[in-house]
Parts: structure tokens; C-alpha cells; sequence
């Protein structure tokens, strides 16, 4: 019988991505006894109640079919009138918004509606793991721009402008960020809005964190003026209303780029779930004082964790978003890798190594406080032994 090799049938987009460096970790530990996970960014809470009874409830009364492909005209009003009334910005919840399973399916889609084989993307990094590799498998090339910890790793306009070329169509930008908690402030985003016009740019600004932004005052990139014609706004459920498996999100972005997405879409999604959209109304109208509560909860834990790093002499940046710390561990002499490794396999503690994010993580790791102030300080207690005895 012949044998026949897959690895060479596979489609080279397929082949040029690697498997996502998050997982790796996860799963490694999810083997082992008395592990503390820092490694995942999922919130530890379950999704407020009110939201799951509106589920419970719609079942009840027999919501079990499709809903338009755009999703449900109440879930896109209420999105409408949530950006509205947060960011007096005004999106036709007919034309320009595009419910979708998560803002995973949302960022696939968008750039697969944009691309052409060859078009570049510029990646501020570090950054979420799906940036590059959804870039790669819509046929584009990944351009990474590295962001500096001296400048709390904020990009900025000038870093961007160093790597534009006559290829290059759409910026891609996640702020606050994952892996680094960073924010981009008023200013700085005003800044990217003037290169993106100046370059004529597609911007794709992720706002999954948006909500969970501790100092500062959160900045929707598409308010920014002149911003929403060439902004696709994603955004989603996933994070402030721990709701990481409902698979819910959702794109807002120009008639003619929504109607591209919405094609896309209803050939490979249909719809995200029904039960998904009734419960991502339900946080809409009533899950705001819930969300409130679990962002307090999670500005506690960061500066727990933010101060537990410092005292070990860590050097760490503070993030002032998200749910993540990204401290560097070049001290310790030991590469991102092989300290996670080693960490794992000595103190049962989980953690990312930084280069899963982009080159410009090397030499950090990434530590998600979506997790018990009990379990924080027993991690931080097993990472400072960890120190403790390497610097012996
Ligand atoms: N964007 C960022 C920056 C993320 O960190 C994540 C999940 O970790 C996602 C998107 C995916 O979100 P969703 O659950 O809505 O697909």
C-alpha cells in the first residue's frame, strides 16, 4: 500500500504556522498535580447569572434555529446603542455590523475579506497569537513592528512609518494588549490614526480588552476622527463578561467591508449560536454592574501580582489593561522557553513563554491574573523560590 505523505498535501499556508505556543503550555500542565495556571487568558469567573437564565430561559421557550446571518437585530441594535452611548459613536446596526463567533471568527473574516496574496500587515508586537497566523492563512504577510518595554510597549508612529512599503494595506492593532497589558492612550492612538491616513491603511483594532482598562480612559480607535471608514472595530464577550464559550463577537465596520465579511461568513458560519446572541443581549442591557465588579476584582489581583514581581526584582512593566503581567526574566540568565519549562517541572507553576507572542517577547513571560488572589500569591511565592534558589 502506498503511503501516503500528508505533511506535503497540506496547504502551504497551512504549513508556514505553527501550533499556537499558548496551548502547549496549557496542556502540559493540565497533566500534572497541584499546577497553578497563570498560563491561560480566560476569566476564572463564571458568566453572571442573569445572562446564563436568559439562555435558560430562551431554550424554555424554544430558540433553537438560526438567526439571520448578520445576527440577531436585537443583539446588533443593542451594540449599536452600547457604542453610542459609551463612545457617541454611531454604527447602522443594518449595514455595519456583522455578529460573529467571537471576535476570533471576526478577525479571520476581516482579513480574509482585505487581502490580496502578498499584501502586508503591520503587527505591533508582542501580541495575541492569531494576529500573524490569520494573516498567513488569508494569504498575506505579517510585517512585526516591536514594541518597546521602555516605552511601556506602546508602538508608536514613527516605529510603524520604519516598516511601511508599497505592499503594505492594513494595520493591525489590540489594545489594551495580550501579552503585555499595555494601553494606548488618547494621543498615541491620534498619532496611528494620522499615519493610517497618511498611508491610506485598512486599520483592524481589536478592542476584545477594551472594558478591562484600569487607568486611562478606554479609546475606541474607530471614534477617533475620520477613523470609521477605514477602521474594522472587533469586539466581543469573551473577556469582560466571561463569556470565553458562548462564542460571541462581533465586527462593526463600513457598509461595503461588512457586507465582504457578511458573504464570508454566511458561507462558513451562518450564525454564531442563537443561545450565544440572546445571552450577549441579556449582558448588553443588564450585565454592565457585573462586568463593573469582575474588572474591580481583576485591578486588585494586577496590582497584587504587579507588586509581587516587583519585590522579587523582577523587572516588570505595570499594565494598566487586560488581564496580564509580562515580566522579563533575562536575569535569570535562562531563555523564555527553558524558564517556563524549568519553572513548570520545579514549582508547578504555569506561565507563557514570551517569544509565543513575536520575537520582541523574548526573554519575558506572560502570567494571566484572571485568577484567586490565593492562587496569585501562592504562585508568586513558588516563582520568588524558583528565583531564590537560581540566584544562590
Ligand atoms: N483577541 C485577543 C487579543 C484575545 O486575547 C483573544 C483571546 O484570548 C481573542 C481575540 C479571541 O476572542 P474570542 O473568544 O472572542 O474569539
Amino acid at each position: 500500500m502506498t503511503k501516503i505523505n500528508w505533511q506535503e498535501r497540506l496547504s502551504p499556508a497551512v504549513n508556514a504556522i505553527a501550533p499556537s505556543g499558548i496551548r502547549k503550555f496549557f496542556d502540559i500542565a493540565a497533566k500534572m498535580q497541584d499546577v497553578i495556571s497563570l498560563g491561560v487568558g480566560e476569566p476564572d469567573f463564571v458568566t453572571p447569572w442573569t445572562i446564563r437564565e436568559s439562555c435558560v430561559y430562551g431554550l424554555e421557550r424554544g430558540y433553537t434555529s438560526y438567526t439571520a446571518n448578520r445576527g440577531m437585530k436585537e443583539l446588533r441594535d443593542e451594540i449599536a446603542a452600547h457604542y453610542k452611548r459609551r463612545f457617541n459613536f454611531a454604527a447602522d446596526a443594518d449595514k455595519e455590523i456583522l455578529v460573529t463567533v467571537g471576535v476570533s471568527e471576526a478577525l479571520d473574516i476581516a482579513l480574509r475579506a482585505v487581502l490580496s496574496p502578498g499584501d502586508e500587515v503591520l503587527i505591533p508586537e508582542p501580541c495575541y497569537v492569531s494576529y500573524a497566523a490569520c494573516t498567513t492563512l488569508a494569504g498575506g504577510v505579517a510585517v512585526p513592528v516591536a514594541a518597546k518595554i521602555e516605552n511601556e510597549f506602546r508602538v508608536t508612529a514613527a516605529e510603524l512609518e520604519a516598516h511601511v512599503t508599497d505592499k503594505t494595506k492594513v494595520l493591525l492593532i489590540g489594545y489594551p494588549n495580550n501579552p503585555t497589558g499595555a494601553i494606548m492612550t488618547r494621543e498615541d492612538l491620534l498619532a496611528v490614526a494620522d499615519f493610517a491616513e497618511k498611508h491610506d491603511l485598512i486599520v483592524i483594532s481589536d478592542e476584545i480588552y477594551g472594558d478591562l482598562t484600569y487607568e486611562g480612559e478606554p479609546v475606541c480607535f474607530a471614534a477617533l476622527p475620520k477613523m470609521k471608514e477605514r477602521t474594522i472595530l472587533l469586539n466581543g464577550f469573551s473577556k469582560a463578561y466571561a463569556m470565553t464559550g458562548w462564542r460571541v463577537g462581533y465586527a462593526i465596520a463600513n457598509e461595503t467591508i461588512s457586507a465582504a465579511m457578511t458573504k464570508i461568513h454566511q458561507y462558513t458560519m451562518l450564525c454564531a449560536p442563537i443561545t450565544a446572541q440572546m445571552a450577549a443581549v441579556e449582558a448588553l442591557r443588564r450585565g454592565e454592574k457585573y462586568k463593573d465588579k469582575m474588572v474591580a476584582e481583576y485591578d486588585r489581583r494586577r496590582r497584587l501580582i504587579y507588586d509581587g514581581f516587583n519585590k522579587m526584582g523582577l523587572n516588570c512593566f505595570e499594565p494598566k489593561g487586560a488581564f496580564y503581567i509580562f515580566p522579563s526574566i533575562k536575569e535569570t540568565g535562562l531563555d523564555d522557553n527553558t524558564f517556563a519549562e524549568e519553572i513548570l517541572t520545579a514549582e508547578h507553576v504555569a506561565l507563557v513563554p514570551g517569544s509565543a507572542f513575536g520575537e520582541s517577547g523574548k526573554g519575558h513571560v506572560r502570567c494571566s491574573y484572571a485568577t484567586s488572589t490565593d492562587k496569585i500569591s501562592e504562585a508568586l511565592n513558588r516563582i520568588e523560590n524558583f528565583l531564590r534558589k537560581r540566584r544562590r
